[in-house]
């Protein structure tokens, strides 16, 4: 989601240094890895590159002790120009770190959006991920590795995390079913210590089927939400998108939604649309998910995909805005489909509240523009660099009018 959110960032960069000059701005994570001298050209003094365990404290080292010795290892800056991302070690040993400090989190902030009552708190139990899907940047990020916690040190987290009041977790991992064999016995911890305790993460699709013991004891433990990308009905295009998964698994999609839906497993289910080798929008034929959610392919610096068609990096995201021609049918049938209460059941109300919010947003962000003006721009797609600068320059000028800067 990064960037979707860039140009969100640029501006409170912009913001924090007017406020206070002498700030130090250190970035870090995916987008700030693969778009670091951009960044530092945006403002930021210091980019965290890729795993920062070992190099961002000896950074805040350094700051604070003024030595200004910023040469380390995995640490981007005006001064350390030369240091690249591509052969920095990944930590073997995830178990070695030391454990967060939850209590830094004022939780009551977070909720798992379907749920009203109780505080939701992050989990990390693995890193990266196995499979090598074309538009996907986590294998290029985490090196195509997946390195795990052991199912004991998760528990020791659930633990801390159940004592200081949290009763809903997001585990966060890319690819959290991916290891059943330590899946089930931190489950079956939970469920032997806990009940009370809710849990939401991703899920392939095929996992289910190879391992419908541990989404059984899961689900008794207290999964609750799901979240599957389903990308298509169309295994061709699956194919496409790098997938690795099996031929029949379309078939499988109406059966797999079933078993969740009976193990009172809530199915947010994604598809992926927008490919150039995909002819039409593929609109499942049975019930897959209690949600659909479709989105556009957004090509991502590195992937392969994005390479394979040659499109431009996008730095920043906007809807309705990239290199692609505008196409009112599709966007229409992404409106409909989202208002479709035979599709989406009655959970949907919050999501389409989302949705129009979306499009408020948008409406807020052009602004500026007329209407005439707003179609002319969208639909000139050679000038689309201008036109982000420009819509850019747009919104932090009136962000800051409006916070008086
Ligand atoms: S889309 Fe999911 S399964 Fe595919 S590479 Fe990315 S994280 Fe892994």
């Amino acid at each position: 989601m990064a960037d979707v959110v860039a140009l969100n960032i640029e501006i409170n960069i912009d913001i924090i240094k007017k406020i206070n000059p002498s700030a130090i701005i250190i970035l870090g994570g995916h987008h700030a890895t693969f778009f670091a001298e951009e960044w530092l050209k945006r403002g930021a003094d210091f980019i965290v590159l890729r795993e920062g365990d070992l190099s961002f404290p000896v950074l805040i080292e350094n700051i604070l002790s003024n030595t200004n010795e910023f040469h380390i290892n995995g640490i981007l800056s005006a001064n350390n120009l030369q240091c690249s991302d591509e052969n920095l070690p990944y930590l073997k040993d995830l178990d070695i770190l030391p454990m967060p400090d939850f209590n830094l989190v004022n939780y009551k902030f977070y909720n798992i959006c379907r749920y009203n009552s109780g505080f939701t708190a992050s989990l990390e139990t693995s890193r990266g991920c196995v499979y090598d899907c074309s538009f996907c940047t986590i294998p290029i990020y985490w090196g195509k590795t997946q390195r795990f916690k052991s199912a004991e040190r998760v528990c020791e987290e659930i633990d801390i995390l159940y004592k200081i009041g949290i009763r809903q977790i997001a585990i966060v991992d890319d690819n959290f079913f991916a290891f059943p064999h330590r899946d089930y016995r931190i489950f079956e911890y939970v469920l032997s210590k806990y009940r009370d305790v809710i849990f939401g993460s991703f899920l392939r699709a095929d996992y289910v089927i190879r391992n419908p013991e541990v989404i059984k004891i899961a689900a008794r433990a207290g999964l609750k939400i799901v979240f599957i990308g389903y990308e298509s009905d169309d295994i061709d295009a699956i194919e496409r998108m790098g997938k690795r998964i099996e031929k029949n698994i379309v078939d499988k999609y109406a059966e797999i939604y079933q078993f969740l839906h009976n193990n009172d497993v809530y199915v947010y289910g994604f598809y992926l649309t927008g490919f150039p080798f995909q002819k039409k929008i593929s609109l499942p034929s049975k019930k897959v998910a209690d949600i659909l959610l479709y989105s556009d392919w957004k090509p991502r610096k590195y992937t392969k995909l994005s390479k394979e068609f040659g499109v431009l990096d996008n730095f920043y995201w906007f809807r309705f805005l990239d290199e692609r021609r505008i196409d009112p049918v599709k966007m229409l049938t992404f409106f409909f489909v989202t208002l479709d209460w035979r599709i989406n059941n009655k959970f949907s109300r919050s999501h389409m509240i989302n949705m129009l919010k979306g499009y408020a947003d948008t409406i807020e962000n052009w602004r500026f523009l007329s209407f005439i003006e707003f179609l002319k721009k969208i639909s000139n797609v050679e000038k689309r660099e201008e036109l982000i600068r420009f819509i850019v320059d747009n919104n932090k000028k009136r962000i800051m009018k409006r916070l008086g800067l």
